[in-house]
C-alpha cells in the first residue's frame, strides 16, 4: 500500500469514507499474524458487522486503507461493488496499481474494475491478481501495459499479448525464474504448505 501524495480533493473524499458494509479485503488479503491466507475468509470476519476483535486486530489490520478509502477512486467504486480490492503499491521499479479479484474473472466481469485498469494503465503497470489457491505456484497474474500491452503471466511461462491477441510466449529470464521459485518456496513455508 503506497502513500498518496497531497491533493486536497482526494483527502475531503477520503475524510468522509467508511468501510460500511464492505470487508472485502479482509477475504483478500494475507495476515501472517493470524496464518489467514489470502483469498480466504478471516475467522474473525462478520460481513456488515465488521470484525469481531476490532480492538484487538493486528497492526497489519488496523494500517490498512485501500485505494478507496483512502479517497483515490470514485464514490461508486468501493471494493464490495466492483469486485476487486485496489491499491498502489511502491515496487523497486516504480508504482504500480494491484488488483486483486474477489473471484477469478472478477475484472472481465467488471465493467467498473476495467474502467479503473484503462484510467491507470497509461502511467504505471497494472497488476491483477484473483483469489484462487496462494500456495499454487502456477496461480496465474496479468499485467496490463501502456499501448494495448498486456503480459500473462502463470509460473515461469509469459504470454505477451496486444489488444487481446498472443504475440509472443517465452518463459521468464533465468534470474527471474530463480526469483519466482524462492518466492513459491519461501510462500509455502511461510503458510505451512
Ligand atoms: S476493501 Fe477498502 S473499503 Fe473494503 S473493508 Fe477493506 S479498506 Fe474498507
Ligand atoms: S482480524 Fe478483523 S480486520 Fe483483520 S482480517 Fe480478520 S476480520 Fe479483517
Amino acid at each position: 500500500m503506497a502513500e498518496l501524495g497531497s491533493d486536497p480533493e482526494r483527502e475531503r473524499r477520503a475524510a468522509s469514507r467508511r468501510c460500511g458494509p464492505c470487508s472485502l479485503c479482509c477475504t483478500v488479503l494475507r495476515v501472517d499474524e493470524l496464518a489467514k491466507p489470502a483469498g480466504r475468509d478471516c475467522a474473525h470476519q462478520r460481513g456488515a458487522h465488521g470484525c469481531a476483535i476490532h480492538a484487538t486486530r493486528p497492526p497489519i489490520c488496523r494500517a490498512y486503507r485501500c485505494l478507496w478509502l483512502q479517497g483515490g477512486l470514485e464514490d461508486d467504486e468501493r471494493p464490495d461493488a466492483i469486485g476487486g480490492v485496489v491499491d498502489l503499491e511502491t515496487t523497486g521499479l516504480g508504482v504500480r496499481l494491484a488488483i486483486r479479484e474477489a473471484r477469478p474473472g472478477a475484472l472481465d466481469a467488471s465493467p467498473a474494475l476495467q474502467a479503473i485498469a484503462e484510467r491507470y494503465r497509461g502511467s504505471m503497470p497494472v497488476r491483477i491478481t484473483d483469489t484462487g489457491d496462494p500456495n499454487d505456484p502456477e496461480r496465474p497474474l496479468r499485467v496490463l501495459l501502456a499501448n494495448g500491452v498486456e503480459q500473462r503471466i502463470a509460473g515461469v511461462r509469459v504470454e505477451v499479448l496486444r489488444e487481446g491477441r498472443i504475440i509472443e510466449a517465452q518463459s521468464m529470464p533465468w534470474l527471474d525464474r530463480l526469483a519466482h521459485r524462492v518466492a513459491v518456496a519461501w510462500r509455502r513455508w511461510r503458510l505451512g504448505g
